[in-house]
């Protein structure tokens, strides 16, 4: 999957943990998890593919900077540090691409791809759409649980 839905997944889950470190576990692991979904990968192969990567990595950090700033203290961190860790996996996938060899990011990386399986680009635009949506919602939701708590409180 692309970056917004990996992003707003780790958000979700760094939201809901109780730590940073739980964040960050949560985060890595959930991008193979979300991988394990078919999905279309745009790369920058062409202007138009380039388009959408740039474009959906914008839309993933717009996302996340608002939660975090309707969010206090503690659980802006873990949202910050779950949705980084959440597009971790595809960052190393670049670190690859532009030449760092290191043993370990290579067998990491054997299993990061042998997990994802190719879709057609128009159901899983559709598909990244709906996880986008849903975490963005599920974030809204933890941020107004907050709000009640506090007036509660
Ligand atoms: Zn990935």
């Amino acid at each position: 999957m692309m970056a917004s839905p990996h992003a707003l997944c780790g958000a979700v889950a760094g939201a809901r943990s109780g730590s940073v470190a739980v964040a960050a576990a949560l985060g890595f692991a959930l991008h193979l998890l979300v991988d394990c979904v078919p999905s279309w990968e745009p790369w920058f192969i062409n202007p138009a593919q380039s388009a959408v990567v740039l474009g959906d990595s914008l839309l993933a950090l717009v996302l996340v900077t608002v939660a975090c700033r309707r969010a206090e203290g503690a659980v802006r961190l873990r949202i910050a540090v779950g949705a980084a860790f959440g597009v971790l996996p595809d960052l190393l996938h670049l670190a690859l691409v532009i030449g760092i060899r290191w043993k370990w990011l290579a067998a990491f990386e054997v299993v990061h791809q042998g997990v994802q399986r190719p879709a057609p680009p128009e159901l899983s635009m559709a598909l990244q759409a709906v996880v986008v949506l849903a975490g963005w919602m599920l974030l809204r939701r933890e941020a107004r649980r907050k709000i009640a708590t506090e007036a509660a409180a």
